[in-house]
């Protein structure tokens, strides 16, 4: 079985991800012995179309190339409403180039991500919402004319402002981190097999190459190497090595597994509570996005697991899902997958509270350095937490696999 069922970055509603990217393949198979490795990192991508209400069903990402040319501000003084182009120079804050002098707008996701929160915190937001900054072309068209800047932006310029309505050759285009890519996935060996035997799993499903931080375009190039390098070897070998007797329906495990979808189909419908799964799931979306987000702490994780188990009850006892079981109910499935994301939430939640470091796209308040960058602990965290299912009413039982670098030294990156 070839597990290829993308990413879980829906978990918290809004995200870049396609609408119906969904948990629910993977999570079926950590409940039945496959473990979950590194839930907990979630990439935010820095150069998103921010929120602009509730009615949204998803983010727009804005190609990481605008920060060749864009520069990244936010007004110095908190509270400043004027518009960006009224505001001059000197009362402008190009806070990743002031902060980072080597990288300037160039510094990895998690850093930019990190840092338009902290603009945010602060009161220098912009936007209707507060939460944007403004990458600024300004300069750029001024520096290589405007024709030049089209040439390589013209897509995307167009796109924004289809979106928003704002010309980014006139007005800077205000953009806010979003949900991107989740870097936790079913635990794979390096024949991407999984820790129930015959089950490999490839593409973002799976925890690899990525750590804490997912690197510049991996993302594709490991789904590549995945399904082009490595499964057509290591399948082959697998199916040469063991036999496969023939499995069919009669099976007990079968019946035990129809008998359950069938139960769970049911008692889906049969709730008809209140709340529709839409609710529930942008309720589940905001707590992720609140506690278990950009920014992590101790005490925020501990009530964010007590709020999403509370949520959890309250959906198999107030739900309403209308329509019956055997039409297309696509409300039906999308309960099915609400309901693996309100149990996957929590492991989330659980697993960045016991990673006591900051590292990459895991960014605890309590672990940084004194100006503010994320502070690791190699001597005690250097492992992947793979996460082994122990029951819906127990909490799950934490793997270390520790990791080994035989050619090349952990050490701590500076961007400034
Ligand atoms: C907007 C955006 C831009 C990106 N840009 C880049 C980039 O520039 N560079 C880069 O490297 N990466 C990028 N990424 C990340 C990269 O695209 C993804 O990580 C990658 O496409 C994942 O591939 P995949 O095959 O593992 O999963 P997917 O492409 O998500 O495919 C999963 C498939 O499984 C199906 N599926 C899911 N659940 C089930 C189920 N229960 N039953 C049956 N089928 C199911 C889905 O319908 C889907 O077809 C971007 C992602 C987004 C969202």
């Amino acid at each position: 079985m070839l597990l290829c069922s993308g990413g879980y970055g829906n978990v918290f509603y809004l995200s870049t991800n396609g609408r119906n990217s969904n948990v629910t393949a993977a999570w079926r198979c950590y409940k039945r012995g496959a473990y979950f490795a590194n839930p907990c990192y979630t990439q935010i991508h820095p150069t998103c179309i921010p929120v602009s209400g509730d009615y949204q069903s998803k983010l727009t990402l804005m190609s990481e190339s605008l920060r060749n040319d864009g520069r990244v501000w936010v007004p110095l003084k908190p509270g400043d409403t004027r518009p960006p182009n009224q505001i001059p120079d000197e009362e402008r804050d190009y806070y990743l180039e002031k902060r980072y002098p080597t990288f300037g707008n160039l510094v990895p996701r998690d850093v930019a991500s990190r840092n338009a929160k902290h603009m945010t915190d602060e009161g220098r937001g912009v936007g209707a919402t507060g939460l944007a900054v403004y990458l600024d072309f300004r300069d750029a068209i001024e520096r290589d004319g405007r024709d030049e800047i089209a040439a390589r932006y013209d897509n995307l310029f167009q796109m924004y402002q289809r979106i928003t309505d704002e010309n980014p050759y006139e007005v800077p285009m205000r953009i806010y981190p979003a949900v991107h890519y989740t870097m936790g996935g079913l635990w794979v060996d390096y024949h991407l097999m999984s820790t129930v035997p015959g089950l490999f799993v490839l593409g973002e499903a799976n925890f690899s190459d990525h750590g804490a931080n997912r690197l510049g375009a991996s993302a594709l190039m490991q789904g590549l190497a995945d399904g082009y390098f490595v499964i057509p070897y290591t399948l082959g070998d697998y199916l040469a090595r063991n036999p496969l007797p023939p499995v069919n329906t009669s099976d007990d495990a079968f019946a035990e597994a129809e008998a359950s979808v069938e139960s769970k189909t049911q008692k889906l419908l049969s709730i008809q509570g209140d709340k529709t799964v839409m609710q529930f799931h942008r309720q589940l979306g905001q707590l992720m996005w609140d506690h278990v987000g950009m920014s992590r702490d101790r005490n925020s994780l501990k009530n964010v697991i007590d709020q999403i188990q509370s949520l959890r009850q309250e959906f198999w006892q107030n739900l309403r899902v209308p329509s019956a079981a055997h039409t297309l109910n696509q409300t039906l499935e999308y309960a099915g997958r609400l309901a693996d994301f309100l149990e996957l939430g929590e492991l989330m939640a659980r697993d960045a509270l016991t990673r006591d470091e900051s590292c990459g796209c895991h960014f605890r308040e309590e672990y940084q350095t004194s100006d503010g960058e994320a502070q690791r602990n190699d001597e005690d965290y250097a492992y992947v937490a793979a996460w082994g299912y122990t029951g819906d009413e127990q909490a799950p039982e934490l793997h270390q696999e520790t990791l080994t670098f035989d050619h090349v030294e952990l050490t701590q990156r500076s961007y400034k």
